[in-house]
């Protein structure tokens, strides 16, 4: 028998997270199912992790909207939900007198959109704020409001805090088929639960069908096709493809700059990370839907680009290159996020192309009205949850600290991962949160084990061996990242 919940979320990026998030207070059951075999596999694991301000998307549109409100949020979700951020602010640098009108069309943007105390600065200032930044730069924006995070950990922390609240996560089941189970009529208004309103939807997936009353279409590059099932608007997604650089850590994690933007993307930017490394980001290309390659000429774009910036800065300690895509609807330069207009029961967070890790607070508070003007009534529940206990993370905590975890366990004294410094114990438990890491990526994403300067090179076999343990499974079976990326092949010469 099907099991049915009051509301079904279709995609586990940071969008459905963020939902299921803010949705979980209420007195609600929810369901979030994911194609993949965790959670921020799109888009919200490939990308510059920047809590964009919100000073570029034109005023009046969905974007501004959610952008500027997304980015005040983040302090707030951050010191909630136990994951870093930093609002370091940031500076736009201009280079001649057409970019200083460009500014201060951003600017003007910026205010127009709600975006803070943003302020067209001098040389002078500009050094004082970034030292390192260009010094033929004659102008920048400064935007006090700008910060970052680790994109797939905000995911994560927002998965884990809807968890705790009764969330379902269902990984490995993609969305296959959708049968409308009633005559499309609206959603009734009126103070009634929505347990009382009919079961709109059968949701078909390989691990089984599940039935919804409401319907979330937060599936990223695979929006069109939910939307298609569900007997929603017709659309189709663009994948604007985009190459990011990852250098090793810096003493100093250096502040996001920007150069000005180009009409479909805000340019190369370098910045800092919650980590101290300088992440360069973005180029944008359309791409066959997919593509997932980095490409030389994209790879020295970026490099080049953030000499521009930074003249300084020592391109050659590249660590990591990655490409991830924008799913960006053909004809809307903007985030689909409303109901359905042909699908009673369907509401859209789609097209979420970017700034969508910026915006995901927003974009689930928007969704949340959005339920709530549909006649939805929202019971928050007495005993919700609104706070994540943070996993420990070794690295950061003090000696002392160190000293108590080892006393505890002396897995926790067992580094796995020395360019990270994360313990045995620290990986375990990434196994065992809910949802917990699958695989060696999933590891990786959770405690950072692999993400130091020899990307995985000592610690990967441990952490497969600890996977086979903690999974009960062969190391035959575990996964580099999702279906099919098995590491090791078979037994060379057993044990005696
Ligand atoms: C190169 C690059 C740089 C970027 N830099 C930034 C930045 O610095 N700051 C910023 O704010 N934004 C940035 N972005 C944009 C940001 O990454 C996206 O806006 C955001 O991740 C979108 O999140 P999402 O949850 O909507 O989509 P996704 O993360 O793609 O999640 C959608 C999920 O739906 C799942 N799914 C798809 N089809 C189905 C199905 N049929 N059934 C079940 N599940 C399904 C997918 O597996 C996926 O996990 C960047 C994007 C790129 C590509």
């Amino acid at each position: 028998m099907a099991q049915t919940f009051d509301i079904v979320i279709a995609g586990a990026g940071v969008t459905g997270c963020a939902i299921a998030r803010q949705l979980a207070r209420y007195d609600l059951s929810i369901c979030v199912l994911e194609a993949a075999n965790d959670i921020a596999l799109g888009a919200s694991k490939a990308n510059g992790g920047l809590v964009h301000a919100g000073y570029d998307p034109a005023p009046g549109t969905v974007k501004a909207k959610v952008n500027a409100r997304g980015c005040a949020l983040y302090g707030m979700w951050s010191e909630e939900l136990g994951f870093l951020f930093r609002r370091t602010g940031s500076i736009v640098l201009g280079f001649s007198e057409e970019d200083r009108a460009h500014l201060e069309v951003l600017e003007a943007n910026g205010r127009a959109n709600g975006v803070p105390d943003l302020e067209i600065i001098a040389p002078e200032r500009i050094r004082e704020i970034e030292p390192r930044a260009s010094r033929e730069a004659t102008c920048a924006l400064w935007c006090p409001s700008t910060g970052y995070v680790d994109p797939f950990d905000v995911a994560i922390a927002c998965a884990e805090n809807a968890a705790a609240n009764g969330v379902v996560f269902m990984r490995s089941a993609p969305v296959r088929a959708i049968d409308n189970l009633i005559e499309n009529a609206p959603l009734q208004a009126g103070g009634a639960p929505l347990s009382s309103q009919p079961v709109r939807f059968a949701i078909h997936t390989p691990r089984g069908t599940v039935r919804a009353r409401i319907l979330i279409n937060a599936a990223g590059s695979g929006a069109a096709e939910i939307s298609a099932m569900a007997g929603g608007e017709a659309f189709q997604l663009a994948w604007r493809q985009g190459n990011i650089v990852v250098l090793d850590k810096e003493p100093r994690a250096l502040m996001p700059l920007y150069p000005v933007p180009t009409p479909v993307s805000k340019g190369v930017i370098v910045t800092g990370t919650v980590h101290d490394n300088t992440v360069i980001t973005a180029t944008a290309a359309l791409r066959d839907p997919g593509d997932r390659d980095t490409y030389v000429s994209d790879v020295e774009a970026l490099l080049a680009g953030a000499r521009k910036l930074v003249p300084d800065l020592d391109t050659r300690r590249v660590v990591r290159s990655f490409a991830g895509g924008r799913a960006v609807i053909q004809g809307l330069n903007d985030f689909l996020i409303s109901p359905s207009s042909t699908a009673h029961g369907l509401f859209h967070a789609a097209g979420i192309q970017s700034p969508g890790v910026a915006s995901a607070p927003a974009v689930a508070e928007l969704m949340e009205s959005l339920l709530r003007e549909a006649g939805v009534t929202l019971v928050e529940k007495p005993d919700w949850q609104p706070r994540r206990r943070a996993p420990e993370d070794f690295d950061r905590s003090t000696t002392e600290h160190q000293n108590e975890l080892i006393e505890s366990d002396p897995a926790w004294g067992r580094i796995v991962c020395r360019c990270e410094t994360v313990p045995e114990a620290e990986i375990v438990a990434a196994i065992h949160r809910t949802p917990g890491a699958v695989s060696v990526e999933g590891v990786k994403r959770r405690c950072r084990a692999g993400m130091g300067r020899c990307q995985s090179g000592f610690c990967q076999s441990r952490v497969l061996e600890i996977l086979a343990r903690e999974l009960d499974c062969h190391p035959e079976d575990v996964l580099l990242e999702d279906g099919g990326s098995w590491i090791v092949d078979g037994v060379l010469k057993e044990d005696r």
